[in-house]
């Protein structure tokens, strides 16, 4: 049997508030100024630091710094990941700025590894077209600092930084069955030899008693509503208007729970132990995922007591 694998990509927009202080950071970013400041010591942090790092006081006194200064450490970067600064081979580097006491990370576009070293002088590049961004400083580059033409608009309050992680998963053995049967309809579990525990979707050994679990075992599309939640809050990507509700259902036979939508009833309705059974989508779009079921909904069964699901809570 061969192991299935896939590309899964994680990805969101992170919106955040920038507070005092790392507003008015990046609104000088935005308006090609650098900014840090004072620590109790008299050091300058640059990026700025909301309260000291020792006494832990909130710090107030802001200073200009250079938009030039020197590496400190570097990095090379052979094979830029999507997203980062620079698309060709670049170096990260701690950027010491003239007029500061800490370094910074950035990129510095140099061609090859043997163009920068440890002492070297750096600026900054601008954005051509600053938003309000840590990316208005484009990276740095070798040279001294020139003038730049200061900009000005709206304080920056807010920042969106998209996160994304790219990778291939490999699925085991187990879970390549498990995959594999979601395609013909089928949820296939395994059982643990000594606690007789049923696991879906499989992990290969029962974590308990840390034995290989090697019975497969066929579950029924229905189950049990063990916890849930009702979604009140809408985010990027949603593709069910809230309130909806997001449960734990442990399938009869089951010894573990999974999530998953219930739907085809009132969010306000569902509730612990009620009796639920999979809505399966078309069989012709069936795919080696668990998406295989829409949802799941109300069977009108009478609801579980609570005994026969209080352990897997
Ligand atoms: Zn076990």
């Amino acid at each position: 049997m061969t192991s299935l694998s896939a590309p899964l990509n994680v990805e969101f927009d992170y919106t955040r508030s920038l507070g005092p202080v790392l507003g008015r950071f990046i609104t000088g970013l935005r308006d090609r100024r650098i900014e840090g400041i004072r620590g109790d010591d008299g050091r300058v942090h640059v990026p700025p630091v909301e309260y000291d790092p020792v006494t832990a006081r909130k710090l107030t006194e802001w200073v200009e710094v250079a938009a030039a200064g020197t590496v400190r450490t570097w990095t090379w970067v052979s094979e830029p990941d999507e997203g980062q600064p620079l698309t060709r081979p670049f170096a990260w580097a701690l950027i010491q700025l003239d007029g500061a006491d800490t370094s910074m990370l950035h990129a510095v576009d140099v061609p090859s590894p043997d163009d920068i070293r440890t002492g070297m002088r750096v600026r900054v590049r601008w954005a051509a077209d600053p938003v309000g961004s840590m990316h208005d400083i484009a990276c740095f580059e070798p040279g001294e600092a020139v003038e730049a033409q200061a900009g000005q608009g709206e304080a920056v309050t807010m920042v969106t930084t998209p996160v994304r992680l790219a990778y291939t998963h490999s699925a085991s053995a187990e879970e390549t069955r498990y995959l594999d049967g979601l395609r013909e309809g089928r949820l296939l579990g395994q059982r643990c030899p000594v606690c007789r525990k049923v696991y879906i979707p499989p992990r290969g050994a029962c974590p308990t008693d840390g034995v290989p679990t090697v019975d497969e075992v066929e579950l029924p599309d229905h189950g049990t509503v063990t916890t849930f939640c009702i979604v009140n809050v809408p985010f990027l990507g949603q593709r069910i208007a809230p309130p909806y509700v997001a449960a734990y259902v442990l399938l009869d036979g089951a010894d573990i729970a999974f999530q998953h939508l219930i739907l085809g009833c009132d969010a306000s309705s569902v509730r612990m132990g009620m009796r639920v059974e999979a809505v399966w989508r078309p069989r012709e779009e069936w795919q080696q995922s668990l998406a295989n079921i829409d949802h799941f909904e109300p069977s009108g069964e009478p609801d579980a007591p609570f005994e026969t699901y209080s352990q897997h809570l």
